[in-house]
């Protein structure tokens, strides 16, 4: 376990109630000895404070610590500006996106897909900044063609990713598939699955439609059939995640990437079993 790259999200809090109640967390997270916690940024910009907050929190408590970050509707300067203020506070990890406009959000930017963001990070910064893309086994819900989003993932990995993290997905053989695609097209970057443990069945259904997740058939009709019986979705999520995490590693994948959504429990318990 300890060889391989374990990491966990965590989103910006909003409130101050919300920034306290993730200092417990993360104090209790870091426990685990991740190896670093990533914190998510809004696409325009929108959580670029709470972003940066957040990172500069964990750093201070001795964590290492990556904000994302998403260009869609940034300037080039304004993307210089927040890698200049990362680079002053000692960053030294990035998660490089390009993110998604909130509807009802102008203008697009001067930066079109997320390949454009690592060759001015590179362009701009050099080699400070350890880079991590996203990766979509199950395929982006944009994409013109399964092909051409892999197209995209290799165009932006040589544009200079140094690992990549994937999208969730509860299908370990899309994953498989994919990393085994990646080194035959010549990709010698680690990529670590990103791994969504099972904690509420409506959000997780609602987040699966957006971002072009599938739920394999029969864990979705399992999960309908609790109901609101959240031990229930609770347990037999921990059953479904540690499953796919411990197939996930022994077929050969570098690490894993944990979306917390901010939780403690689920995360932990995973990985728990996992240590085992
Ligand atoms: P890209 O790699 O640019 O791909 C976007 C789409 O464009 C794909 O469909 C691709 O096939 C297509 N494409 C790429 N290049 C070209 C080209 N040259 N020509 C035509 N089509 C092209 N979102 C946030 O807002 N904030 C976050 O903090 C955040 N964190 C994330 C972390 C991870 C690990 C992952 C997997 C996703 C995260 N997202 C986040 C969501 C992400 O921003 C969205 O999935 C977004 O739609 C795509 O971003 P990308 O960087 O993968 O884009």
């Amino acid at each position: 376990m300890a060889d391989h790259n374990f990491s966990i999200e965590f989103f910006p809090p909003k409130t101050a109630e919300g920034a306290e109640k993730l200092r417990v967390t993360r104090a209790k997270l870091s426990e685990l000895h991740p190896k670093y916690f990533s914190v998510t940024f809004g696409a325009g910009g929108t959580t670029q404070q709470g972003t940066l907050d957040t990172v500069l929190e964990i750093l201070a408590a001795g964590e290492d610590a990556a904000p994302h970050l998403s260009c869609v509707g940034g300037t080039r300067e304004s993307i210089r500006g927040i890698l200049q203020q990362y680079k002053s506070h000692g960053i030294k990890r990035l998660v490089a996106l390009r993110g998604d406009l909130p509807s009802g959000y102008g203008a697009a930017g001067e930066f079109r897909y997320a390949n454009e963001l690592v060759e001015f990070i590179r362009a701009e910064t050099g080699d400070w900044f350890h880079i991590e893309v996203a990766a979509y086994p199950e395929v982006h819900p944009q994409a013109k063609s399964p092909q051409a989003d892999f197209d995209a993932f290799v165009r932006k990995v040589n544009a200079g990713a140094n690992a990549a993290i994937t999208q969730y997905f509860y299908n370990a053989d899309a994953y498989f598939q994919f990393v085994d695609a990646a080194q035959k097209a010549g990709v010698t970057v680690p990529i670590v699955a990103g791994i969504m443990p099972i904690i509420n069945t409506t959000q997780l259904m609602r987040f699966s439609d957006m971002c072009g997740a599938e739920i394999p058939r029969w864990v979705r009709l399992k999960l309908s059939s609790f109901g609101d019986d959240s031990a229930s979705i609770k347990a037999f999520g921990l059953d479904v995640v540690t499953a796919l995490c411990e197939r996930l590693l022994a077929g050969g994948a570098p690490g894993l990437h944990f979306y917390s959504m901010n939780q403690v429990a689920a995360t932990t318990a995973i990985w728990q079993r996992l240590v085992k």
